[in-house]
């Protein structure tokens, strides 16, 4: 169990109120840790969707493919939920922080009071800004409600164009393809998901969607897009390619709403600025999940994640820290993503310099790619190898020095590194 800091004395607990702005994975977590750690004062949970906390991963996944329930993407069974007794007010917007008075304005006028605010804002999904782009349907993905939306325009035979080779457009693309949509996905720059991946994995990503029958531009640039009659819509590309489609989608990125905190005055830098402690630079609010900038060790700098696990664990960190119970919150990234029946998964930092040895055939299934800084290991990308991804979670956080011949042979067990 942490020390508690002073100042934040746990007899005082039942008379604070801890209000929660953002009822996303972060804002989930978040209340539900406050009552693991025995807090019995007013937790306040506000969110302008009219769900409880709910999980994404699934939205480009099973629920988009029609597999599984929209209400099983639950964070918690609404037995659960309930007995976190919680002043819960869905579908509410908060649209000012007054930090000297410590008080949120709702947009419907109300004001609520606290002692300790944590921000779980997320992000919004990073909209077209493409000529023509305002007259034609352009779907998004971020939501519960937009994965419902979009979910029937997946059908067979429709014609799918998917703007943006990052993660949400290749899942929204196998999705669509396993569907049996005829899919197109354009991308701006020279490879698939430039931003997060090295560039053997864009490669592997690129073979596995065009042999799934996906059509996919790289260094294509949108020109202009045009709206039809009949719904369906003409996206023009500066060669002067044509593309017709039916459906639009656009997995372009997201924007971290960070907007209330820069308003109150807070540190904001691409999103909201905490230290290891989850604190911004008002010393009672706190922030955790993708709006979040956060010193990371791993990076060796300060930097946004946008994955589950974060969400999860700096809900839980900004919690406590919250409560002032000490926290030192130093993530190690993971990331999965599921395309085309491949899992992929990322732990720490893929880096140009670092010296990559490869454990199998790069991309085939069972396979991990190693990124070494001199012999010790600080990241690993592996494909349906979750297993070994696991020991090599281990191989980093230990940062042990290791031999690149036995990483690579895999007649080894991983276990026995
Ligand atoms: P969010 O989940 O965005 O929640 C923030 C909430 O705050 C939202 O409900 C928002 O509406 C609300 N809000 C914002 N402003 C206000 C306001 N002023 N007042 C009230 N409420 C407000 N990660 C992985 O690791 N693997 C995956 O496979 C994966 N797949 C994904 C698929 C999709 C389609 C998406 C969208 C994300 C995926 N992610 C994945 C990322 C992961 O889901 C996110 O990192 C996580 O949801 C972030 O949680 P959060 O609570 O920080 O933000």
């Amino acid at each position: 169990m942490d020390a508690q800091r002073p100042g934040v004395a746990a007899a005082a607990w039942p008379a604070l109120t801890v209000a929660i702005v953002g009822a996303g994975q972060a804002g989930g977590w978040a209340a539900q840790t406050l009552r693991q750690e025995g807090f019995n004062g007013r937790v306040v949970l506000i969110g302008d969707e009219p769900y409880a906390p709910y999980e994404r991963p699934p939205l480009s996944k099973g629920v988009l493919a029609g597999e599984a329930a929209p209400g099983s993407t639950a964070l918690m069974k609404p037995e659960a939920f309930d007995a976190l007794r919680l002043d819960w007010r869905p579908g509410t917007r908060v649209s000012r922080i007054e930090p000297a008075a410590k008080r949120l304005r709702m947009a419907d006028g109300e004001n609520i009071a606290y002692d300790q605010l944590i921000l779980c804002t997320g992000g919004r999904a990073r909209p077209l800004g493409v000529a023509g782009a305002d007259h034609v349907t352009v779907h998004t993905l971020r939501t519960l409600d937009d994965a419902i939306a979009l979910a029937p325009a997946l059908a067979p035979g429709r014609r799918v164009i998917v703007i943006g080779g990052g993660w949400i457009g290749l899942e929204v693309a196998a999705t669509a393809r396993h569907k049996g949509a005829n899919v197109t996905l354009i991308e701006s720059q020279g490879r698939l998901c430039e931003r997060t991946v090295p560039r053997e994995m864009s490669a592997h990503l690129l073979a596995l969607h065009r042999s799934h029958g996906t059509r996919v531009l790289l260094g294509a640039a949108i020109q202009n897009l045009a709206a039809h009659a009949d719904g369906s819509c003409t996206v023009t590309l500066s060669s002067g390619e044509r593309i017709l489609g039916d459906t639009l989608v656009a997995g372009i990125g997201m924007v971290p709403n960070d907007e209330l905190a820069r308003d109150a005055g807070l540190a904001c830098d691409g999103g909201v600025v905490v230290d290891a402690h989850c604190r911004t630079s008002d010393p009672h609010i706190f922030a955790a999940g993708d709006v979040a900038v956060t010193p990371n060790p791993w990076a060796g700098r300060r930097l946004r994640l946008e994955s589950w696990q974060n969400a999860q664990q700096q809900g839980m960190a900004a919690a406590r820290a919250a409560l002032g119970l000490d926290v030192d919150y130093q993530p190690l990234p993971w990331f999965w993503s599921d395309q085309h029946g491949m899992n992929l998964q990322i732990v720490g930092f893929p880096m140009p310099a670092h010296r990559v040895v490869v454990r199998g055939q790069p991309g085939a299934p069972g396979s991990v790619l190693f990124y070494l800084d001199g012999d010790v290991v600080q990241a690993a990308l592996g494909t349906n190898a979750a297993k070994d991804l696991r020991f090599a979670r281990r191989l980093i956080e230990q940062r042990r020095p290791i031999d690149a011949q036995r990483l690579a042979d895999t007649t080894i067990p991983m276990a026995r590194m």
